[in-house]
């Protein structure tokens, strides 16, 4: 037996694997990691895979990051955690400065959680519980777009909108209102993003018209619909939903927990858009991908509402067991320091350009609809009918295809559906973004040539968080 067999053994008498069907895995091998270095997992048995996901989305100067490692090691012999509630710590008062310091002016409060979920329900409590401090409880539902996602936990789930996950647990789940997405897939033929975003925009805007008196707060993944399979707009969206929340009295909360940290191109999607929202909810990257840790970034006008005797009981009672763990901060101020020290988001320009070069040819592939880029997401949406747009049907689990093609060639490429995607640590090399596309192409070949299903029974899939 292989040393992979054996710890895959071990594991599946006694794990229950996230987003997974278990019964997946009486064909498909679980990969055991042994160790990380840079872009590269090693398995059991020392094969090694290219990380093109960041280990779902949350890595961004490689594994085993002997910069970030260091800090971890010297905050972990000073204090591992503290709780933060009557006390406080040198990192987590650090990272705040910072944090305040680098996002849009006027978002001076942080707040911490220690998942992006549970952000997000910071941000939906935090929102509703400032319209009650100020006298206004009508003001309790959540506008969200079509395809979104916005994590696992109860309300977070109510403001998404992937069936696959939400489905479900319709019965428990909040009412909210949901408006199209500006996502420019669906825009019609010769039409610009920005033309299309803004058309879109209509939508939002008669649903705010319409229930303003009623709403607490719109959120959005600004840019880049993530989970939705990798669904991209044009920052006009943005610009135009922060004037109509200022002029309705909504509050606009930025979902930036997978987009933020340079993943759109600029440090913060926000920042393309020229806007501040009102909440600016941060994780995955936050930590360079190791440690959870979740920031809610709000402004000193939200911070007032709650601030004031005890006994009007206006205060935000909301905590997590692990807030602002020390080890976590000081992971995400190694994060910080190696962004402002490398000059990252400049030296990225280059390897967006070579994502976009190198898999430019694949927007000619007959089963490929688009091959559409946001700094530095790339994602390749394959189709059964190119003309029409026409998709997979998810029972054919095309996209796990190209996930087997690359475990085999050494790369960890995990499409979302049919949708094939890179949205690789920042250290990666331009060679290796080549052969993450050499890999994707191989991979899409393999994927889009039988016309019929792949044949791997209706249980095998490997869509983190898919669209279905
Ligand atoms: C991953 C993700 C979340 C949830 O974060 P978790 O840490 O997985 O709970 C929320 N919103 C977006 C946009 C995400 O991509």
């Amino acid at each position: 037996m292989s040393l992979n067999d054996h710890w895959m053994q071990r594991d599946l008498n006694v794990l229950w694997h996230p987003c997974t069907q278990m019964k997946d895995h009486e064909r498909l091998p679980l990969v055991p990691i042994k160790r990380g270095e840079g872009v590269w997992l090693e398995d059991f048995d020392g094969k090694r895979y290219l990380d093109a996901v960041s280990s779902w989305w949350v890595n961004v100067f490689g594994h085993a990051n002997p910069r970030i490692n260091q800090r971890i090691k010297d905050q972990v012999d000073q204090l591992e955690h503290v709780m933060l509630a009557g006390f406080s710590h040198a990192p987590v008062i650090e990272l705040s400065e910072r944090l305040v310091k680098l996002s849009p002016p006027g978002l001076d409060r942080v707040f911490y959680a220690d998942n992006g979920s549970s952000c997000i329900e910071v941000a939906l409590k935090m929102s509703f519980h400032y319209w009650l401090n100020v006298g206004q409880p009508a003001k309790k539902r959540f506008v969200t777009l079509s395809n979104s996602y916005h994590g696992e936990t109860v309300a977070a789930m109510s403001v998404g909108d992937v069936a696959l996950f939400t489905d479900t647990y319709k019965p428990l789940l909040l009412d909210t209102l949901k408006v199209p997405s500006p996502d420019c897939y669906h825009r019609p033929e010769g039409m610009s993003w920005e033309a299309h975003s803004r058309a879109m925009f209509a939508h939002m805007e008669q649903c705010l018209a319409e229930h303003h008196h009623e709403v607490a707060a719109v959120i959005v993944e600004p840019l880049i619909q993530g989970a939705g399979g990798m669904r991209m707009y044009h920052p006009v969206y943005l610009r135009l939903l922060r004037e109509a929340c200022d002029r309705y009295g909504v509050h606009l909360i930025h979902d930036e927990i997978a987009v933020g940290f340079g993943r759109t191109g600029t440090m913060f999607a926000c920042e393309q858009a020229g806007i501040r929202p009102d909440f600016l909810c941060l994780s995955k990257a936050l930590t360079g991908g190791y440690l959870p840790l979740a920031a809610c970034l709000t402004t000193d006008q939200m911070y007032q509402a709650f601030y004031d005797d005890y006994s009007t009981l206006r205060a935000f009672l909301h905590s997590h067991s692990y807030t602002g763990n020390p080890l976590a901060c000081a992971a995400a101020l190694a994060t910080l320091d190696i962004f402002e020290q490398d000059h990252v988001i400049e030296r990225n320009k280059a390897l967006a350009a070579r994502m976009a070069s190198a898999t430019a040819h694949l927007a000619d592939h007959p089963h490929v609809a688009e091959v559409r880029q946001t700094g530095m997401a790339v994602a390749i949406e394959m189709v059964q009918d190119k003309a029409s747009k026409t998709a997979y049907p998810w029972q054919e689990r095309r996209g796990l295809k190209v996930y087997q093609h690359a475990l085999q060639r050494g790369a960890l490429l995990r499409p979302l559906g049919s949708v094939v995607y890179f949205l690789p640590p920042y250290v990666i090399t331009p060679e290796q973004i080549d052969f993450l596309a050499e890999v994707a192409s191989e991979g899409i070949d393999i994927a889009t040539r039988d016309s019929v299903s792949v044949a791997v029974g209706n249980a095998l899939y490997p869509g983190f968080r898919d669209p279905g």
